[in-house]
């Protein structure tokens, strides 16, 4: 008769599965090759560490560079070794992994949303009022990466609203577009406490469902708003400073980093370099270029 497993451990399993299903993966295997710890030290639960692997980082020459090197390490395929009791589990025939894939692709905003749902998954929800998700056209052509909700943004639910925001929306319209026209998200979803960084442990739990929000939209064009959206999207360590305005790529995609909106509010000197950088994103989406303007 089969082993029933307790259901404490049933319940830590379910929320684990339920948390890698909202990242988009959906199938699972036992990887044979697996070092199996001896009896005394085996955990009743999945490892914390899984690697999954996407269509995207499974096609060659698909990942983000920096400085001609792939700038994201090529991840192995999915593999989550599993420990002999979850193994005794009976096998459900499920879609191939390349079906599963093909899901990913079929991604939507609203699924992705109702995903997210009335998150708890890192320690950012204690405080927030609303969840930012993003705004703007699910079928935009530029998609703008910021880091992270502030006091406006927590209060109404959007994301920009604020002094930054309201930059922001200066320079969308000065590159001929409306905010209505592009997409605008966060790194994470919840609002930091006292508007600090947002934390390694938050970043990697909420940029999954950043990266299937891009995948959905599928934008020409990323443009990331300060080292925080930069590091997460190119996973590099380097300072904004080496690499704003140069293009780079995120799973295929054009992207280019320029400074944070809160960080010309407190510099405005550097608004001519933003202006710059976005004038390169406007050649790319056959906008106007205008010449002479600085700022
Ligand atoms: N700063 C950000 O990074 N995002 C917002 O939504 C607002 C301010």
């Amino acid at each position: 008769m089969a082993e029933r497993i307790p259901e404490t451990l049933h319940k830590k399993l379910s929320d684990r599965l339920g948390f890698y299903e909202d990242l988009g993966i959906r199938l699972f295997y036992r990887d044979r090759g697996a070092v199996v710890a001896p009896e005394s030290e085996r955990r009743l639960e999945p490892p914390a560490t899984v690697h999954f692997s996407t269509p995207e980082l499974q096609k060659e020459g698909t990942l983000p560079k920096l400085a001609g090197k792939p700038a994201l390490q090529k991840i192995a395929p999915l593999v989550v070794p599993v420990s002999p009791k979850i193994s005794s589990l009976p096998v459900v025939a499920g879609p191939s992994l390349f079906e599963s894939m093909d899901r990913i692709a079929d991604d939507t905003l609203l699924k992705i949303r109702e995903d997210l749902g009335e998150c708890t998954r890192c320690k950012l929800h204690r405080a927030r009022h609303k969840i930012v998700f993003g705004d703007g056209s699910p079928k935009a052509e530029l998609v703008f990466v910021g880091e992270g909700p502030g006091a406006d943004e927590d209060a109404q639910g959007l994301p920009f609203v604020g002094r930054a925001g309201k930059l922001l929306t200066q320079m969308i319209e000065a590159m001929g577009l409306q905010r209505k026209d592009v997409y605008i998200c966060n790194v994470v979803k919840c609002r930091p406490p006292e508007n600090r960084q947002p934390e390694e442990d938050e970043v990697s739990t909420c940029s999954p469902f950043l990266f299937r929000q891009i995948d959905a939209i599928a934008p020409k064009v990323i443009v990331c708003l300060g080292a925080v959206a930069a590091k997460t999207l190119l996973q590099t360590n380097r300072g904004i400073s080496q690499f704003r305005g140069e293009w780079l790529e995120f799973r295929g995609r054009k992207l280019l980093a320029t400074y944070h909106p809160a960080y010309l509010l407190r510099n405005p000197a550097a608004k001519s370099e933003v202006w710059k950088d976005l004038q390169k994103v406007m050649a790319v989406l056959g906008l106007e270029v205008k010449k002479g303007k600085s700022e």
